[in-house]
């Protein structure tokens, strides 16, 4: 999802860092859906039939499905947390007045029964025999008829009612921007299993992990709406709505009242739709032949911004391709959903109204999302800065590729950001679950911020060119499949030799921060020795800049000895000397230069301020 308080293997082993070595395995579903919407009560009416394999090494006897809708009731978790949070999201209150203070109240605390959402499951059968399902909040809990053993299928039946609720957040009808339908996580979801376990989280605020399959889907609604989501419509000459192929005219007979849309999305975690009967519909080639779709309300405050969205986002989807690995799907919807952002499959629900940096800002954000959770579906739940992070990290490279103006660093406002987080002793480590954090503020940055710093802080300390190819390793090998954090670390083992353990432990596990400083510059017999400490407990190879006064420069890199790595020279043009490592045990380190003091202009850590000292007061010497 878009930052919305920032304004701002076939057969693989897991590494020692997961306490598990058996070779990797993934459960597999095949969901077939038919539901009708009753777009007068915004109630809806389903059966779906999922074929689930069981490619676990264990025997399941129960499973778990998630009932997100019902999170938009008064009473439900997500209300409570609404309630207690110090920073609540501003979409989610209303600031109400009580005598003269005004204070925030849960938009889900007053909806009436006919505004709240709810998914309700009846019928459920396992193979043809009745298995008791238990709805326990957003979550249901059935046990199984019989168990399932590993290596086999089983077959569950159900029906389903929901009604959609007033948008409160992602999903919901009729939101501030009029868009009528944003169907996400609308149906009963089966919760993943994997190496770790079930993953049934409630439905609080954040966010998502699904088991890999193929979706059928069957959407019969009033034939005025137009939908966009994802899959492949299978009949665009029966429907029309901009979907049909060219030359054809698509005739509804007057008296037929609806359509049926059917859907075939394979390979995804997800299935995303949204409606509108005023919604405009372009379908736009992008790279590779893939169909890129926009839809969009008919406003003509917003037509042209999202006209002028159309080729670049087009641009920006190469620049993924080229920069992780190809898009592996024919088509991409983005999709006025009228509520911020949210990544899905093959699509995203986004604003439409606002700025064109706002909304170009928010697609390059959802679509870098279709690499970062659509085809590297990393636990959101558990490592939301594995997908936040990694899609801010594309999403800052491909905006400022594209921007009229490029800057060196377009990464800086995100070290300040993480400085700030820091220097408010509010930070919690990125091991904490996306619900656990005490504020939003310290969630988003830690997400967003802190996870992009660990892509662009890791060019610093690997080089540019390995990142590069870091990101292609991680795509090829961990495409289609739930990457952990040690994976991404993995990746960049193999493509350098290096040794990264530290990197991942300290920046990820901890709040252990990098604070290097200029200790002393003296002469030494006509040369200059310079003293280096260590002040920050993460450890860090160290790039050094001399600058002369006659204008010459030298740089000095410093390996650290745990990574047992050398960096490319960052910038060739400059002389480089690589010097002793240095090791983390040692606070300081002493290094001399050819010339006298007097010739020392100015000492520079880290002349591209990728790495996240947190402390830059110390960072450079100037000769008085
Ligand atoms: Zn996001």
């Amino acid at each position: 999802m878009k930052k919305a308080l920032l304004t701002v293997l076939i057969s693989f082993t897991f590494g020692a860092g997961i306490a598990q070595n058996t070779a990797y395995w993934q459960q597999h579903v095949d969901y077939k859906m038919d539901v009708a919407m009753d777009v007068k009560t915004y109630q809806y009416k389903g059966k779906q039939e999922l074929v689930y394999t069981n490619n676990s090494p264990d025997t399941l006897r129960k499973v778990y499905y998630h009932l997100y809708n019902n999170a938009f009731q008064p009473g439900s978790e997500m209300d409570a947390r609404i309630q207690s949070i110090k920073d609540p999201d501003a979409r989610m209150v209303r600031k109400v007045k009580i005598g003269d203070t005004e204070i925030k109240e849960s938009r889900i605390k007053t909806l009436k029964p006919n505004e709240i959402g709810y998914l309700h499951v009846s019928n459920f059968t396992q193979d043809g025999q009745i298995a008791s399902a238990k709805e326990v909040g957003t979550v249901l809990e059935v046990t199984l008829a019989k168990p399932i053993l590993p290596h086999s299928k089983t077959t569950f039946n159900l029906s389903f009612e929901g009604q959609v609720p007033v948008q409160i957040r992602r999903s919901g009808r009729n939101n501030a921007e009029g868009v009528e339908l944003s169907m996400a996580q609308w149906y009963p979801k089966l919760a993943e299993f994997d190496f770790e376990g079930w993953h049934a989280d409630p439905y609080i605020a954040r966010e998502f992990h699904g088991v890999w399959g193929n979706f059928d889907v069957k959407i019969t609604i009033d034939k005025e709406y137009t939908l966009g989501g994802s899959g492949y419509l299978q009949n665009p000459n029966e429907i029309g709505h901009g979907y049909q192929e060219a030359g054809i005219t698509v005739a509804t007979p007057k008296k037929t009242k609806t359509l049926t849309w059917h859907f075939v999305a394979p390979n995804v975690h997800d299935f995303t739709w949204a409606a509108d009967k005023n919604y405009l519909h372009d379908v736009v080639q992008g790279p590779n032949d893939v169909a890129v779709h926009f839809l969009y309300k008919n406003n003509p405050a917003i037509i042209e911004n999202w006209k002028k969205l159309e080729p670049l986002m087009v641009k920006v989807m190469g620049f993924y391709n080229t920069t992780v690995g190809n898009y592996p799907y024919k088509q991409y919807s983005f999709i006025q959903g009228g509520d911020g952002g949210m990544e899905y499959a093959m699509c995203t629900l986004m604003l439409g109204n606002g700025t064109f940096e706002g909304i170009s800002g928010t697609a390059a954000h959802e679509l870098a999302h279709s690499w970062f959770q659509h085809i590297l579906a990393s636990n959101e739940s558990k490592h939301p800065w594995m997908d936040e992070g990694f899609t801010s990290f594309i999403e800052d490279l491909a905006l400022n590729e594209f921007a009229e103006k490029k800057v060196a660093n377009p990464f800086k406002g995100s070290y300040m950001a993480y400085a700030k987080l820091v220097e408010s002793g509010k930070e919690q480590p990125q091991t904490t679950h996306g619900d656990r954090y005490d504020e939003n503020r310290s969630y988003s940055i830690s997400s967003y911020v802190k996870g992009s710093i660990f892509l662009s802080q890791l060019g610093y300390v690997i080089g540019q060119e390995k990142l590069k190819e870091t990101l292609k390793r991680y795509f090829n090998d961990f495409k289609f499949k739930h990457p952990t954090p040690n994976d991404v670390k993995r990746s960049a083992e193999r493509v350098t030799g290096a040794n990264l353990d530290w990197y991942l432990l300290d920046w990820t596990e901890t709040t252990n921060t990098i604070d290097y400083g200029i200790k002393d510059v003296k002469d030494n017999a006509g040369t200059t020795t310079i003293t280096l400490e260590r002040i920050g407990r993460m450890p860090m190879p160290i790039d050094v800049l001399v600058e002369y006064a006659d204008g010459t420069l030298e740089s000095f890199y410093i390996p650290l000895r745990m990574m047992s790595f050398e960096k490319e020279n960052p910038t060739p043009s400059i002389k480089r000397t690589i010097l002793n490592d240095w090791t983390w045990a040692y606070p300081s380190f002493e290094f001399t230069v050819a010339q006298p003091k007097s010739s020392v202009k100015k000492i520079t850590i880290d002349p591209s301020g990728l790495m996240a000292d947190v402390k830059l007061e110390n960072n450079s010497y100037l000769a008085k």
